[in-house]
């Protein structure tokens, strides 16, 4: 068999998390299609089941992994369980988060630390842990190059009233992911940031209803988002270029969103 190539991701296995729902699920299943076995995290075991099932009827490769991101164990021991089963990990796709919106004065602390704990310490906990795993196959992979995509947002970019600490988690993803692209791109271990505009997905469903109708509805009333699919697309652009193109930044907005 002719080896794997950097467009072709055939031999190559793929973590995503948050891949029960909208974004990371597009996400697997795009890289499922382009040859990567993927492993799926989430909390939601029978959504992972139900998304491993369709992508093995499809003719691809898939684990689901039941893990709470947010315990450094669980984290770990999905990374683990993922290197036992496959006997490798080429690419990472930290997309699993939480966005809660709302006013700074007065706000509840417990929802701070729920969103911190997904987009910062979740983030970290994985990427500190599938590291090794990355630098092992940029070294002795068949395509000598390894992917980390971190799935940041417009509001890594651009912050807004109501949006403080989901801006200040989202920044910090892309400080973080520029800082470690400097630290492990030579050893071929390609980081880089996504951030999508306004998509379709579960993320706006968990504020609290008053918030969901000042900041959610209206603009998704208003707006033709993009689907979970665009998103897909640019991690798989991400991870298919040529092993001597890296792709630090990617900004996918919808077209009527200003
Ligand atoms: P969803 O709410 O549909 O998906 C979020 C995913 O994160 C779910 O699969 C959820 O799975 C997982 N997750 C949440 N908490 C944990 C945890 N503690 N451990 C493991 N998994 C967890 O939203 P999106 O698909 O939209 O969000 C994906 C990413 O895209 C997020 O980082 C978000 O910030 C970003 N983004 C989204 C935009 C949008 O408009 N939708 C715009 C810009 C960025 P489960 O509950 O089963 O654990």
């Amino acid at each position: 068999m002719a080896p794997p190539t950097a467009s072709n991701l055939t031999g190559t296995v793929a973590l995503v998390t948050g891949a029960s729902s909208g974004i990371g699920a597009a996400t697997a299943r795009r890289l499922a299609e382009h040859g990567a076995s993927v492993t799926l995290v989430a909390r939601r075991k029978d959504r992972l089941d139900n998304l491993a099932a369709e992508i093995e009827n499809a003719g691809g490769t898939a684990l689901a992994v039941e893990a709470d991101i947010t315990d450094r164990a669980q984290a770990e021991a999905a990374v683990q369980r993922s290197v036992e089963h496959f006997g490798r990990l080429d690419t990472l796709v930290n997309n699993a988060g939480l966005m809660l919106l709302g006013p700074v004065v007065g706000a509840d602390a417990e929802e701070w630390e729920r969103m911190i704990a997904v987009n910062v310490r979740g983030l970290l906990h994985m990427t500190r842990a599938a590291l090794p795993h990355l630098i092992d196959a940029a070294d002795e992979g068949p395509r000598r190059v390894a992917d980390i995509v971190n799935i940041s947002s417009i509001a890594g970019r651009v912050a807004w009233n109501g949006y403080g600490v989901y801006n200040l988690t989202k920044f910090g993803v892309n400080g973080f992911t520029e800082s470690l692209r400097q630290e492990v791109t030579q050893r071929h271990v390609r980081v880089g940031v996504l951030e999508p505009g306004g998509v379709d997905t579960e993320l706006g469903s968990h504020n609290r209803p008053e918030i969901q109708g000042a900041m959610i509805t209206p603009f998704y009333e208003t707006t033709e988002v993009l689907a979970p699919d665009d998103i897909a697309d640019g991690v798989a652009y991400m991870v298919t270029r040529p092993r001597h193109a890296s792709i630090g930044e990617l900004w996918i907005m919808p077209t009527d969103q200003a």
